[in-house]
């Protein structure tokens, strides 16, 4: 009996995630050191909270609109409410306006559906859990730090690893270190980029990015990237034999059958090659 595992792409089995909310000016720096190491984030951004564009920019300015497509390029962007209120004390109805009214502003900037979110000020109850769904949001990240590397289990209730003044260093020394290919592991990193200038920490995400760039075992992701990754993987219909797997999604996902690393195309595969 041969043992059959959901791998991230190449058979990795460690993935990385960063979630940074409210689009403010230091942004810029953060994707810097990002895109430097090769790590993905994804940006949680108010559409009603935007300058104009002729506003003088001050450190605690939030992006403007003619500079989110490019900015955040090879990144996510995704929803923070359009106003940014405390979601569990507002009427259902107008938490359903904050969300879509956000979604049409930031679909007007850049060319995808926008579907991820952060719940502002961490707030969020059983009701609007039940309402993003029907909004079209996929994920929605309250905050905190859970320590661990474990693979949500609500989407709905995504729990990070980790803000990244809550051990962050530590955790990514621990994280590069796990060797067991049998699990999957996922670290998440929040926080807002302004915090590394009040804190003037700025060498921490420089320290973590070069760090964890340098584990070839890790898969760098965006969250929604990751998330239809995950649900695509649940989707593969393989024959009883095992000898045939179908994959309906777009998209390739990859699995290993006992120590042979394969990747699944969109459509039928036939497992019994190159075994
Ligand atoms: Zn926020």
């Amino acid at each position: 009996m041969k043992t059959y595992y959901i791998t991230y792409p190449h058979g990795k089995y460690k993935a990385i995630t960063l979630s940074y909310d409210d689009g403010k000016v230091q942004d810029r720096r953060l994707i810097d050191i990002l895109n430097r190491y090769g790590l993905k984030g994804t940006f949680h951004l108010n559409g009603g909270l935007f300058p104009t564009e002729d506003e003088v920019e001050t450190p605690d300015s939030r992006i403007k609109k003619s500079e989110v497509a490019s900015l955040y390029q090879g990144h996510e962007v995704a929803c923070h409410t359009y106003t940014h209120p405390t979601i569990a004390r507002c009427p259902i109805d107008k938490v359903a306006d904050e969300v879509i009214m956000d979604r049409q502003v930031l679909e007007e900037l850049v060319d995808y559906p926008v579907c991820g979110f952060s719940y502002p000020n961490g707030s969020y109850n059983q009701a609007i859990q039940q309402l993003l769904p029907l909004l079209g949001i996929e994920y929605a990240r309250p905050v905190g730090s859970t320590k661990n590397f474990s693979i949500p289990e609500n989407w709905y209730e995504w729990q990070p690893t980790c803000h990244h003044n809550n051990g962050l260093i530590a955790l990514a020394e621990e994280f590069t270190q796990l060797h067991k290919s049998q699990y999957l592991y996922l670290m998440y990193v929040w926080g807002h980029s302004y915090e590394f200038d009040h804190d003037e920490n700025w060498e921490l995400m420089e320290e973590f990015a070069a760090h964890v760039s340098k584990d070839e075992s890790i898969w760098f992701v965006t969250n929604i990237e990751y998330k239809r990754y995950m649900e695509a993987s649940k989707r593969l219909v393989f024959t009883n034999k095992g000898d045939k797997v179908y994959n309906p999604n777009a998209q390739t996902v990859w699995i290993r059958i006992n120590q042979y690393v394969f990747a699944v195309k969109p459509g039928m595969n036939d497992l019994s090659k190159n075994q």
